[in-house]
């Protein structure tokens, strides 16, 4: 008995400015390969905003995600005086789509002072944490605070999926890019993270790289990278960077991966300068159709997608962005050009084997890191002052004559100022004052820690408070520039 395979069910998100056109060429090419596919089209983005829904993303978008799990994507726009918040935002956020995939190799007959290197990399970036969880205050009137958060939880997963996707595409090695040296904490995470899941991968080369040396060598030796993984503004930043090297945002596709749901979309944004005028270049959306078929499977069609794109970006026509001297057409006659070349070969340029990926499996227990040992051994209490550091200090120390705990330095950004160390620091109105538990040994209890901030009351205005643990007998705060 021969069994039907019903066709898989993809949602589509056409978007805005220059999205309708490139998507839909992508359809269109999609069905050229013979992909059986159906598309579920749903809305996002500029309409959605305008009909009075300030996230951008109806609830009939998110049902269609939820159910098909993958979804092709155009590029959305936040109109300015919508509530503020992107519908990209909303929508990575909603379905958890942790990792954000930006593959960059050289298409033959691109013309880039890159194009006779061999560049073939992927840049694999965290997308829901570090300082773009979106979490900023104002901590006094005049200094802005950014919270850089990083979990374990969050860095094993992206880190888990760097791996896979080294495996599933046949590469050599995984670069895990970071600023640990200045942000031990913090971007040390993501470091300590890969060197541990390294270890279970011994056929994959671990190497490690600062950000700013990373964006050294990505322009000196592009070619000597494979697979990047890295936090989520360094990546924000460093695929950026890659896609230029290989011939600009209308070559760079992305996808966003998650446990429920993966999306797939190009790099760029609504281009309004050439929307509705069939000037888009539509291959950054085709290759995220080719990078959304290797994920549902059909290999096949992907295959045969990308070998057609490739042979029409070698032989032309291509669009106004990358044609250079050679014929240039529109969105519309690439497209005819591609689906005209399925089944053929590149002369110059070489198809890669493909796996499936196998999605790291990560748990959802919240409690990801319990470790066998935790004391707080103080406090932090962030407060808002005109005063001179000297002044703060007699203020503070007043305040806390009574308590079991003792002020040990007053920092302003990150610096130590009190007790007095004779360097000039051009301080602002925003205070760390730090304090320990007079006994060493001892555990901070929370009658201590609250006493402590209720006696702040009425004296000096507090902003903020933060533990000092040790964890497993290290410590879990970093020092203030000059404490020891
Ligand atoms: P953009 O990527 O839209 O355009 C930058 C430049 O690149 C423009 O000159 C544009 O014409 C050109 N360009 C972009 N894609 C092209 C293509 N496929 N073919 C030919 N040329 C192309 O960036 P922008 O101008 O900064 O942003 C415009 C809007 O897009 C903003 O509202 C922004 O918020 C939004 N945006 C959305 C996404 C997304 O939905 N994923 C990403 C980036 C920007």
């Amino acid at each position: 008995m021969s069994v039907s395979k019903k066709p898989r069910t993809v949602t589509l998100i056409p978007g805005d400015g220059i999205g309708p056109e490139v998507v839909h060429a992508t359809c269109r090419l999609i069905a050229a390969t013979g992909a059986e596919l159906e598309w579920d089209e749903q809305i996002a983005g500029r309409a959605v905003f305008e009909s009075g829904d300030n996230t951008g993303v109806p609830q009939a978008t998110i049902e269609s995600i939820k159910a098909n799990r993958v979804a092709l994507k155009g590029p959305l726009e936040t109109p300015i005086g919508f509530g503020g918040k992107s519908a990209n935002v909303t929508l990575r956020k909603l379905f958890e789509t942790f990792g954000n995939t930006r593959p960059a190799r050289v298409y033959p007959g691109i013309e880039t002072p890159f194009s006779d290197r061999d560049i073939d990399l992927v840049v694999v970036r965290e997308n829901v944490e570090d300082l773009y969880a979106g979490i900023e205050y104002m901590s006094t009137p005049g200094v802005a605070q950014c919270l850089k958060l990083i979990s374990v939880k969050g860095c094993e997963k992206i880190v888990r999926l760097a791996f896979e996707l080294a495996v599933a595409e046949g590469r050599r090695s995984v670069t895990c890019v970071t600023k640990a040296n200045i942000m031990k904490l913090s971007e040390g995470t993501l470091k300590r993270t890969f060197e541990r899941i390294a270890e279970e991968y011994p056929g994959i080369e671990p190497n490690f790289m600062l950000v700013d040396n990373c964006a050294h060598q990505l322009v000196r030796q592009p070619e000597a990278f494979d697979v990047l993984v890295t936090t989520n503004m360094n990546g924000d930043i460093l695929s950026d960077l890659v896609s230029g090297l290989v011939g600009g945002l209308g070559l760079a596709p992305g996808a966003n991966i998650g446990r429920d749901a993966a999306i797939f979309e190009a790099v760029h944004g609504t281009a309004p300068d050439i929307a509705g005028k069939d000037l888009a270049n539509p291959t950054a959306t085709m290759l995220s159709g080719v990078m959304m078929l290797r994920h549902l499977g059909l290999f096949e069609a992907a295959d045969k997608m990308e070998g057609a794109i490739a042979v029409t970006l070698e032989e032309g026509p291509r669009t106004g962005d990358i044609c250079g001297e050679g014929p240039r057409c529109g969105t519309t006659g690439f497209t005819d050009a591609v689906i005209g070349n399925l089944g053929r070969t590149p002369a110059n340029w070489k198809a890669k084997d493909y796996r499936p990926l196998r999605m790291p499996e990560v748990g959802p227990d919240p409690v990801f890191v319990r470790p066998q040992r935790r004391r707080t051994l103080g406090l932090d209490v962030f407060v808002e002052s005109g005063d001179s550091p000297e002044e703060l200090g007699k203020r503070v120390e007043e305040i806390v004559q009574e308590s079991p705990l003792y002020l040990k330095v007053i920092s302003n950004r990150g610096t130590v100022v009190y007790p007095p160390t004779g360097t000039p620091t051009d301080c602002v109105h925003a205070w760390r004052c730090r304090f320990l538990l007079r006994d060493h040994a001892a555990e901070l209890d929370d009658e201590a820690l609250y006493g402590l901030v209720r006696s702040f009351a009425g004296k000096l205005r507090v902003n903020g408070v933060t533990r000092l643990e040790e964890l497993d007998g290290e410590r879990g705060y970093t020092l203030s520039q000059g404490e020891d």
